[in-house]
Parts: structure tokens; C-alpha cells; sequence
């Protein structure tokens, strides 16, 4: 039977850790240096991706968080090691226990059944403790293998990328996917956001890969390009929408070819 994650070398020493079995698809990477490795992200802690991690490297794994959002952070609380940006490090201490969490755990939120001894309506995501604040430039040297911290505010405040510049690799956490992107969520700024899709767009010339946190993993740099468009598109008023209810109220709704975006109304 195969397993709750689906795991992809998208690149050498790359992998890819998807959950395709909840509708978020939801996606963590694993990145291997000669000394150490990074795990950006941790999933939803549906299964359990330590083990996931450990048959994949035999190397110190600090875990690299995108930013703050129970989606990304649900097995934070298997590791000693964890790295955010210092905007978003209080809000691992808390945890999460909310009616968000029971509605995402709803059997319709599931494309394949969870694993076996997963209990949906005891689901929450653990507190952990944050070793170590990121800020922008940050540097992470994995052993023959550097990547940088990039703040990319936004979808929240202490959302960040990290760019590998030697292999052209942006990991791009929720900041840059192909789908719906969320710029209304409490501690969303839409119009920082547009800066830092702006800021991504500028770097395509020397990408190779976009790796994003949902979705389709690896995308083709070029979606920044429309991304950063599209901001600017709905910034001066050019984009159309449709209002849409959702847990947060009414929203706009901003479709394009390859993915849309959410605002507060
Ligand atoms: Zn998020």
C-alpha cells in the first residue's frame, strides 16, 4: 500500500515530500548537503515525516519553517531543531486547536483515506520551540551547499523563500504556488505581498525551479512573472472578481490562468 507521503528528487538531493491525500497538497522538502540537511517545512502531521526524513538521510536535519501556518508545521514538535523567521517564532509556541483545523479534517477534505491509527477529530498541531530566528540574508550553509534566506512578506508576516543561487532553486513556501493564493488571511498585507512577488519576478532570469509549498512541485520560474503581474493588475483596480463567502467572510476572488488570488473585501 503506498504510504501517506509521496516523496520526488526534483532536483540532485532535492526531494520533494507531498501529501496528495488532503486537498491542500501540501509539500516539504528535504535538501542535503555534504554535512547537514534542511527539511523546509513539515507537513500537516498526518503521518509521520520524521521517519519519512530519516530513510531519506543519514545527516542532522535542522527543519527550516516557510512561516507559521498549521499546514506547514505539523510535525515541528518531532524535531530539536527549528529555524523561522523571528516574526512568526511566538506563534509556534501556541499551537493549534481550532475549528479551522476540525473543518480541514472533514472526510471531503480527504482525497485518499488518512493513515491507519490517524484520528481525525483528535487532530491538532503540537506547540514547538523555535532554535533559531531567520531574517532576511540569513545564510544556511549545509556543507558544500549554501542557501539564503529571503523575506518574502505577505500571505503572512514572516513568510520567507530560500534561494539556492549556485543551482538556480527558489523554495518559494506559500508565497508562490499554482493555485489559490491567500492574501486575506489575518496577518495577510496584500500590498507587501505584491512587493515580494515583485522581488521573486526579478529573479527569474537565473532561476531553474520554482519548488512552492502546494500543489504541483516543480514549476517553471515563469509563473512569477504572471504572479507579479497579476498583483499589479489587481493593485490598480485592472482584475476582476467574483465575492465568494469563506471562514474569514466575504472575499474577492481573482482568477487567472494558473492560479488566483484571495482578498479581503
Ligand atoms: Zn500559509
Amino acid at each position: 500500500m503506498r504510504g501517506w507521503f509521496q516523496t520526488q528528487e526534483v532536483a540532485p538531493r532535492v526531494y520533494a515530500i507531498s501529501e496528495p491525500g488532503h486537498f491542500e497538497e501540501v509539500i516539504s522538502y528535504l535538501i542535503e548537503g555534504e554535512e547537514r540537511a534542511i527539511l523546509f517545512d513539515t507537513g500537516m502531521g498526518i503521518a509521520n515525516i520524521r521517519e519519512e526524513v530519516m530513510a531519506l538521510t543519514g545527516r542532522a536535519i535542522t527543519i527550516v519553517n516557510s512561516h507559521s501556518h498549521w499546514d506547514h508545521v505539523g510535525d515541528n514538535y518531532r524535531f530539536p531543531l527549528i529555524a523561522i523567521h523571528y516574526a512568526e517564532a511566538h506563534l509556534l509556541r501556541e499551537g493549534a486547536s481550532s475549528e479551522e483545523l476540525r473543518r480541514e479534517m472533514r472526510a471531503e477534505m480527504f482525497v485518499q483515506p488518512p493513515p491507519v491509527g490517524f484520528e481525525p477529530s483528535q487532530y491538532k498541531i503540537s506547540p514547538s520551540r523555535a532554535s533559531l530566528l531567520l531574517d532576511e540574508g540569513s545564510p544556511l550553509d549545509l556543507g558544500k551547499r549554501a542557501l539564503t534566506v529571503l523575506h518574502t512578506p505577505g500571505h503572512s508576516p514572516g513568510s520567507i523563500s530560500l534561494l539556492e543561487e549556485k543551482e538556480g532553486l527558489l523554495f518559494s513556501g506559500d508565497t508562490a504556488y499554482a493555485g489559490p493564493l491567500y492574501a486575506q488571511l489575518p496577518g495577510s498585507d496584500f500590498d507587501l505581498y505584491g512587493e515580494s512577488m515583485e522581488r521573486l519576478a526579478r529573479l527569474v532570469p537565473q532561476l531553474s525551479l520554482v519548488l512552492p509549498g502546494h500543489n504541483v512541485t516543480p514549476l517553471d520560474p515563469a509563473i512569477l512573472v504572471e504572479m507579479a503581474k497579476g498583483f499589479g493588475q489587481i493593485a490598480s483596480g485592472e482584475a476582476t472578481y467574483e465575492f465568494e463567502s469563506s471562514p474569514w467572510g466575504r472575499v474577492r476572488h481573482y482568477r487567472f490562468e494558473r492560479f488566483s488570488v484571495y482578498l479581503s473585501e
